[in-house]
C-alpha cells in the first residue's frame, strides 16, 4: 500500500483535481484506491458524487477519535474507487485537536488499520500548511506537488520543502516527494516553459513527465460529480491524468524491482 499526499498551500492548483482524476484512473489500471477528502470544502467528496451536506460520518469523526476510516468509507460506483468524505466539520479538527495527545499521528493511525486493503491512498490536502496538512504529510510515504507554472510557483515550493523536512525529522523520517505535477499548463505560454526548466534544474527527475494541460472538461466533470475519466474519456485532461496513472505505477514498481534486487 502507498499513500500518497497531494499537497500544496497555494490554492487553486489542480490538488484536487488531481485527486480525484488519479484515483479514478488508477482505479482503471486495476489498483484499489482510497481517497481522503481532508480539505473542508469537501471538493473531492462533491466531485464523486458524494452529497457532502447529507454525511453522518466523514473524516472530522475519525481524526477526533470517534470512527475508524471503514465506518466512514463511502464508495464511488462511477470512479470505482471508495471515498472517504468531508464537509465543513472538519475545520473544527484543528481546534479540538489542540490539546489532545498524539495530534498529528490521528490519520497515521487509521489508515495503518486499513492494512493492506488498498494498493493507492491519495489524501486530498487544504491549501494549507496546518494541523490537517501535518496529520498528511506524517500518514504519507510520499507527497505529490500540483503546481502551476507561475512566476511565484517556485518560491511556494521552498515553503512546502522546509515543512517537508521538519515533518522528516520530527514525525516521518521516510517522508519523501514523489513528484512535482504540472497542472493547466498552456502549451502557448512561454513563460511556463522557462518554469519548466528551473523546475527541471532544481529537482530533476522529481518533476513528471506528464504535464495536464488546461482542459474545460477537467472543469466541467465536477459539477456532475464525475471524474473526466467517466464524464469525457476521450477529451485531453482525462487522457492526461491516465498517462500520470501509468507513470506513478511504472515508477513505483520500478523501485520495488530495485529494492528487491538491492
Ligand atoms: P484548493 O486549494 O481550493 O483546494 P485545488 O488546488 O484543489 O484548490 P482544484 O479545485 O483542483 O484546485 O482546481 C481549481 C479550479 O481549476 C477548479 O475550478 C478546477 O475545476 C479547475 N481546474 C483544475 N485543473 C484544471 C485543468 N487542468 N484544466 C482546467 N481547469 C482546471
Ligand atoms: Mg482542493
Amino acid at each position: 500500500m502507498k499513500t500518497l499526499a497531494i499537497t500544496n498551500q497555494k490554492g487553486g492548483v489542480g490538488k484536487t483535481t488531481t485527486c480525484v482524476n488519479l484515483a479514478a484512473s488508477l482505479a482503471a489500471q486495476g489498483k484499489r484506491v482510497l481517497l481522503v477528502d481532508l480539505d473542508p470544502q469537501g471538493n473531492a467528496t462533491t466531485g464523486s458524487g458524494i452529497d457532502k451536506a447529507q454525511l453522518k460520518h466523514s473524516v472530522y469523526h475519525v481524526l477526533i477519535g470517534a470512527n475508524t476510516l471503514q465506518e466512514v468509507i463511502i464508495r464511488c460506483e462511477s470512479g470505482r474507487y471508495d471515498v472517504a468524505p468531508s464537509n465543513r466539520d472538519l475545520a473544527g479538527a484543528e481546534v479540538e485537536l489542540v490539546n489532545e495527545i498524539a495530534r498529528e499521528i490521528r490519520l497515521k493511525t487509521a489508515i495503518v488499520k486499513l492494512g493492506s486493503a488498498y494498493d493507492y491512498v491519495l489524501l486530498d490536502c487544504p491549501p494549507a500548511l496546518n494541523l490537517v496538512t501535518v496529520n498528511a504529510l506524517t500518514a504519507a510515504h510520499s507527497v505529490m506537488i500540483p503546481m502551476q507554472c507561475e512566476y511565484y510557483a517556485l518560491e511556494g515550493l521552498t515553503d512546502l520543502v522546509n515543512t517537508i523536512k521538519k515533518v522528516r525529522i520530527h514525525l516521518n523520517p521516510i517522508l519523501e516527494i514523489e513528484g512535482l505535477l504540472r497542472t493547466m499548463l498552456d502549451s502557448r505560454n512561454m513563460l511556463a516553459s522557462q518554469v519548466s526548466a528551473q523546475l527541471f534544474k532544481h529537482y530533476g527527475n522529481k518533476v513528471y513527465d506528464t504535464v495536464i494541460p488546461r482542459n474545460i472538461r477537467l472543469a466541467e466533470a465536477p459539477s456532475y460529480g464525475l471524474s473526466a475519466l467517466v464524464y469525457d474519456k476521450s477529451s485531453k485532461g482525462a487522457q492526461a491524468y491516465l498517462a500520470l496513472a501509468e507513470e506513478i505505477i511504472a515508477r513505483n514498481e520500478t523501485n520495488t524491482t530495485v529494492t528487491a534486487n538491492g
